[in-house]
């Protein structure tokens, strides 16, 4: 090994080492919870659990808030000017690129993500940072045109105390990415992550009192959703929520929002993201090796990820048989083998319910062309790719969201028939369009309805860009803007100010 290479990282034994504390982080500090009731988190790899985590609830959560209104309200993170913050920040990336293998780890024990994929995110997690971070003094405020008797502006101020409830899916990299704008524009934030994966989450307390974040401005809370999740949403003081995670909470989250201060909402919700496939592709053998990768990255748990495939006639069977070849040789592995780019699924309940997908689709008749399934003899949750044919347009498995490596393959005769599918679900989150016709591309990217389309790419491509991937879904994919400067301006609100002269 010459003096430039990086020495490389036995993640085994670090798995070994690896210490967990669980306790929430309030006001700068971790503090012990006041419930003694718990919930267990497994390695899904080989069911072994790894830690008890305390169920919190309105007890901490009313402590986190009332901690991150003082912050707000001393104005120690809120008026610092943007550039304060954003030196503030930057250290915050360092300390989370610095942490990268220990919070990646964290993630790929708790939920499964192989460790190859879960290390780089770590790294764009902190380019989210400082993204986020070189932004706060370029969303400039507005003076607006009038006889000169007048000076009108319209600026732009921090909500307040901004709620964050996140998923399992990418713990670190989804909470990350919702603190960053959050805070860069001045906020104050109470994260709630998953509580099938929240250690790496509560680890970025630490890391952000290691770089000169006041007390107060960030806390965590660990919890069920039913307690601390639906806490931080009814809780009167919270002015801004956002959220990542399944339709039917986000559903439950206006609700929670109706009945308690009708809290502003941003809802990043589920998919079922279309791939569609034009017979002018000529590299069918490119093609099938994006739309496989769409549903088998993260074992098929990623919101955008290509569920469905719609392949016109003429090149149906030929796109399937590649497609099954290449999801045939996938290999599943220890996730903490830098070798493994396949994992397990990450939960039994998760695993449990792909299972019911899988019975659903072929009860209702589709064909299970590459049958996939659990790896017999094991407590493990792993689930190989599926890919089912004949799929009817109202089966489940075309219309709900699996999260899990199944895909539910059509064929379509033309371009209407194929608009026609993509947008025949309830949801609105990411699309691809492989076509060679630069017209039909445009065409089809105006007529889905999705927040994000790409053409000949995998769908939401753009979506992890931190600096352009702004995105809004349609349908019951959610609501509010998430990403680029976009996201940041809607953790704002606008306030119209006149002064006479
Ligand atoms: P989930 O809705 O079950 O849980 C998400 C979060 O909500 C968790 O922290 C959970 O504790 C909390 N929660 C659950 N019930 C609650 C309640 N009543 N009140 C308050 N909080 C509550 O989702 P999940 O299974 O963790 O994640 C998978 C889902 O996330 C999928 O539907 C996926 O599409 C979606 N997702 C969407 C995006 C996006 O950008 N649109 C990205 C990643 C994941």
């Amino acid at each position: 090994m010459n003096s430039l290479e990086v020495a490389p990282v036995n993640w085994k034994s670090k798995a070994q080492e690896i210490s967990f504390d669980v306790r929430p982080w309030i006001n700068g500090r971790r503090i012990d919870a006041s419930t003694s009731e718990h919930f267990a988190t497994f390695n899904p790899a080989n069911a072994v659990r790894l830690a008890d985590l305390p169920a919190c609830g309105t007890t901490e959560i009313n402590a986190a808030v009332s901690a991150a209104r003082a912050a707000f309200e001393r104005g120690v993170w809120a008026n610092l000017s943007p550039r304060a913050r954003a030196r503030i920040l930057m250290n915050f990336a360092d300390a989370i690129e610095r942490n990268a293998d220990e919070l990646a780890l964290l993630d790929t024990l708790e939920m499964g993500m192989p460790i190859s994929s879960a290390a780089p995110d770590m790294r764009a997690a902190a380019d989210a940072v400082r993204v986020a971070a070189e932004a706060s003094d370029k969303l400039l405020d507005q003076v607006i045109p009038n006889d000169p008797s007048t000076l009108l502006l319209n600026l732009r101020e921090p909500v307040g105390v901004v709620g964050a409830i996140t998923p399992w899916n990418f713990p670190a990299y989804i909470g990350i990415t919702k603190i960053a704008p959050a805070l860069a524009v001045g906020n104050s934030v109470v994260l709630k992550p998953s509580e099938i994966a929240s250690l790496s989450c509560l680890r970025l307390g630490e890391l952000a009192a290691e770089a000169g974040i006041p007390d107060g401005v960030l806390n965590i809370v660990p919890g069920l959703g039913a307690g601390a999740g639906a806490s931080l949403a009814s809780h009167m003081d919270v002015d801004l929520l956002t959220f990542t995670g399944s339709t039917a909470t986000g559903k439950r989250l206006i609700e929670l929002s109706g009945q308690s201060n009708m809290k502003r909402l941003i809802l990043e919700c589920g998919g079922k993201s279309p791939q569609i496939v034009f017979a002018d592709m000529e590299d069918l053998d490119a093609v099938a090796e994006a739309v496989v990768g769409s549903i088998t990255f993260n074992s098929g748990q990623v919101c955008v990820a290509g569920s469905r495939l719609l392949v016109e006639r003429s090149i149906h069977d030929l796109l399937v048989e590649r497609v099954v070849t290449l999801a045939s040789q996938i290999e599943a592995g220890n996730p903490l083998d830098e070798t493994t780019n396949f994992g397990p699924l990450a939960s039994r309940e998760q695993h449990d319910r792909v299972r019911r997908y899988f019975a659903a689709g072929r009860d209702q008749g589709a064909v299970a062309v590459l049958p996939g399934g659990p790896t017999e003899g094991s407590d493990a949750c792993y689930w190989m790719p599926t890919v089912f044919t004949n799929v009817g347009s109202d089966m489940q498995i075309a219309q709900e969201e699996i999260f899990g490596p199944v895909l539910s393959v059509f064929a379509f005769d033309d371009e209407i028939e194929a608009v026609r599918l993509a947008n025949s679900t309830i949801y609105g989150l990411a699309a691809s369009v492989w076509t060679r016709d630069l017209g039909r591309s445009l065409r089809l990217a105006r007529a889905i309805k999705a927040g994000s389309v790409t053409i000949a790419g995998r769908p939401g491509e753009t979506t992890h860009d931190a600096t352009a991937g702004a995105f809004e879904p349609h349908g019951q994919s959610g609501m509010g803007i998430e990403g680029g400067l976009d996201g940041m301006r809607a953790m704002t609100r606008l306030k119209s100010v006149s002064l006479a002269g």
